[in-house]
């Protein structure tokens, strides 16, 4: 397993976490033994909110013996007072179910308390004025809740939260589909969801990753908007390079899935490349590098991905990406026009006309 830190919280988190959308119907024992499998496999990233109550002592069954070696996200506005999944803005029913979950979980603390699903700013405005977010806060202040997460899939009011500087940890939803505005969740332009991406790097707060697959849609050609089926681990690679983002969460539904999920992390170049995006790319995202370093090796050396995510990023005052830019052994200047990264980019970026430009900018 490979992990990625959290800078705000210092949290050592691994690349692919889980998310519990379903895991419960395989019922208690496989549940239980496909948590401890991923576990044994570097796997220390959960995400909570589950389908159902059920899954909750499930995880306590798992992890009470092995607590403070994961990481849970919990969501304060799941509610599961009826068993199955529910969204809710009221104060005394997100306090009986965090309670619930606690106990089920069979912990006492709560490492990101995650002011849960705002898709839009009045969502926002309901969940201050009902004192939701003061119990999440009061919750913090006691020790409860280590940091506070957000989760949502709407880009503006993602920017909106994140100005009052107490998210620590973002859940959004990113695949290929939702970033060229295919799908249920596909909420907000391409520019505006660089934006999110490029807020998280610059603020520290890390990204976790929902949906990654577009609910199993883009993994069957029938069900794909491209009419094209991508695998799932070309679907991880994407969400992992998009700046910001420490963990993806998909779901699995046994231990058997959980195994090769983890193993994304043996797969090769060829399998995780995602390229193929490329082709169903629409005009407005034509010409952005994506950082996805299909058009690798550069025959100078320079890591053409990270050179452009560096740049992308001190342009929106990211200080420590022009750190890291200068820090650099091979950086744009080094370039010679060769163009063989234009001939391969199949998202059609000037990528030598764009090195000119890195160049000057950075002064190296
Ligand atoms: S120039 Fe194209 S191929 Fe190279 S990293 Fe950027 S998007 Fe990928
Ligand atoms: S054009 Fe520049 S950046 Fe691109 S492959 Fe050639 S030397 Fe490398």
């Amino acid at each position: 397993m490979r992990y990625r830190v959290n800078r705000r919280t210092g949290d050592r988190v691994s690349e692919i976490g889980l998310g519990t959308a379903y895991l419960y119907e395989a019922g208690a024992d496989e549940a239980v033994r496909a948590l401890t499998r991923a576990r044994e496999l570097g796997i220390n990233y959960f995400d909570l909110a589950a389908g159902d109550g059920a899954m909750f002592p499930m995880f306590g069954e798992a992890f009470a013996g092995v607590r403070d070696g994961v990481i849970y996200q919990i969501h304060f506005g799941a509610d599961y007072s009826k068993g199955t999944y529910g969204w809710s803005l009221d104060l005394d029913t997100v306090k009986r179910s965090v309670d619930r979950q606690l106990r089920d979980l069979k912990t006492d603390y709560i490492n990101y308390g995650f002011i849960h699903c705002q898709d839009e700013l009045k969502d926002w405005e309901t969940y201050r004025k009902n004192g939701v977010f003061d119990y999440l806060m009061s919750l913090k202040d006691e020790g409860v809740v280590r940091h506070v997460g957000l989760s949502s899939h709407t880009p503006s009011v993602i920017l909106e939260i994140l100005k009052t500087d107490v998210v620590d940890m973002l859940m959004f939803s990113i695949n290929p589909a939702y970033e060229y505005n295919r799908g249920e969740y596909a909420f907000g332009a391409v520019d505006e969801r660089a934006a999110v991406y490029a807020e998280c790097e610059k603020r520290g707060v890390g990204i976790s990753v929902m949906k990654p697959f577009s609910g199993g849609q883009l993994l069957d050609e029938k069900t794909s908007p491209f009419g094209v089926a991508l695998t799932p681990y070309q679907c991880i690679r994407y969400a992992l390079d998009r700046p910001g983002v420490l963990t993806v969460l998909p779901g699995a539904a046994n231990t058997e899935e959980v195994e090769r999920l983890a193993a994304y992390c043996d797969a090769t170049d060829e399998e995780t490349d995602y390229s193929v995006v490329g082709t169903f790319a629409p005009p407005e995202a034509e010409g952005k590098c994506v950082y996805c370093n299909h058009c690798a090796p550069c025959p100078m050396g320079i890591d053409i991905g990270l050179v452009n995510k560096y740049f992308d990023l001190a342009k929106i005052g990211d200080s420590l990406a022009a750190d890291h830019y200068a820090k650099l052994d091979v950086t744009a200047s080094s370039c010679v026009s060769c163009g063989h990264c234009d001939s391969r980019c199949p998202f059609s970026v000037a990528q030598s006309e764009r090195m000119t430009e890195i160049a000057e900018y950075f002064g190296k």
